[in-house]
């Protein structure tokens, strides 16, 4: 039998997930790579336990076949950083999922077909399936359709996405380059996060279509993308910029480009974090270059 919380701890932890709920944070997730967890009856919520070398975020790449494609690239420690919220139990969103073998883009959408699996679907007007290569050796994983997106049913066509487009110009590359896909494939309605259930039920597809490009590098657009992912709660501005893995690839968070809109200072950020992924890819890093890219959208 699992051990009863004391009270007084159940109190603080249903006080503590109300504030969260007030902020809009309702998804939270065990962190993939920690170990058992502490229990809870030890821990003190104002200070959160103090984090170890076994409790870390996913770990950085370590696969040799991708260190011997990328030999410039260097794997920066991931951040040891402490837990900052409670976590959920149960299993990992994606641990038993199992790549389906000879999986292609057109399976996966013939089986996501007109998709009724959640409730996005009675206000949605395109389904977003995701566009570009599908061979590309970067995705970008974004959060959800917009307005524009699901107007369109292509991802990332909006303002944002112009100034994803320049950011993937600024590369060295074009769009039709990369594929470029969002952990919903409906827009949620009046552009709210997409909601737990939302996410479990469609990111399935969102892992297929990863599997099935196989790509060297996963660049998560903003803390939606990346919690989804790396099945955490921590906070992105803990980890953004970090190699780390996502089933045997390299995967590094970012802002998304609709942050960036509202802070146009934070690019300067992202561009490092781009520069990252260019020289993974082998792409020629100009010292000194920013991403102009952007400045023209506002
Ligand atoms: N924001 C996203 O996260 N995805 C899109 O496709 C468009 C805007």
């Amino acid at each position: 039998m699992p051990e009863r919380l004391p009270e007084t701890l159940q109190e603080k932890i249903a006080d503590r997930l109300g504030f969260y709920e007030d902020l809009g944070i309702r998804q939270f997730y065990r962190d993939r790579m920690t170990g058992p967890c502490e229990s809870l009856s030890s821990m003190t919520l104002a200070s959160p336990p103090a984090t170890t070398e076994e409790n870390p975020l996913p770990k950085p790449v370590r696969k040799p076949e991708l260190q011997k494609a990328a030999p410039a690239f260097a794997p920066a420690a991931a951040k040891i950083s402490p837990l900052p919220l409670p976590v959920t139990a149960g299993p990992s969103l994606f641990e038993s999922i199992e790549k389906i073998a000879d999986d292609t883009l057109l399976k996966i959408r013939e089986d996501l077909g007109e998709c009724t699996r959640c409730k996005l679907h009675s206000t949605r007007n395109k389904i977003v399936f995701g566009d570009g290569n599908p061979k590309a050796q970067l995705v970008f994983v974004g959060e959800g359709p917009g307005a524009d997106e699901d107007a369109q049913g292509l991802p990332f066509v909006g303002r944002a996405g112009k100034l994803l487009t320049q950011m993937i110009e600024a590369m060295g590359l074009q769009r039709r380059d990369v594929y470029i896909c969002n952990v919903v494939k409906c827009r949620p309605p009046g552009n709210r996060q997409p909601e737990e259930d939302e996410v479990h039920t469609c990111s399935p597809f969102l892992l297929r279509q990863i599997d099935t490009i196989a790509p060297k590098v996963i660049v998560c657009l903003g803390a939606v993308a990346a919690k989804t992912l790396l099945q955490t709660n921590r906070g992105i501005s803990q980890f953004r910029g970090e190699w780390l893995e996502f089933r045997g690839r390299k995967l590094l968070a970012t802002y998304h480009p609709a942050y960036l809109l509202r802070n146009p200072p934070a690019k300067s950020e992202v561009w490092k974090d781009l520069q990252k992924v260019m020289a993974v890819l082998g792409l020629e890093v100009k010292k000194g270059k920013s991403p102009e890219a952007g400045k023209s959208v506002s």
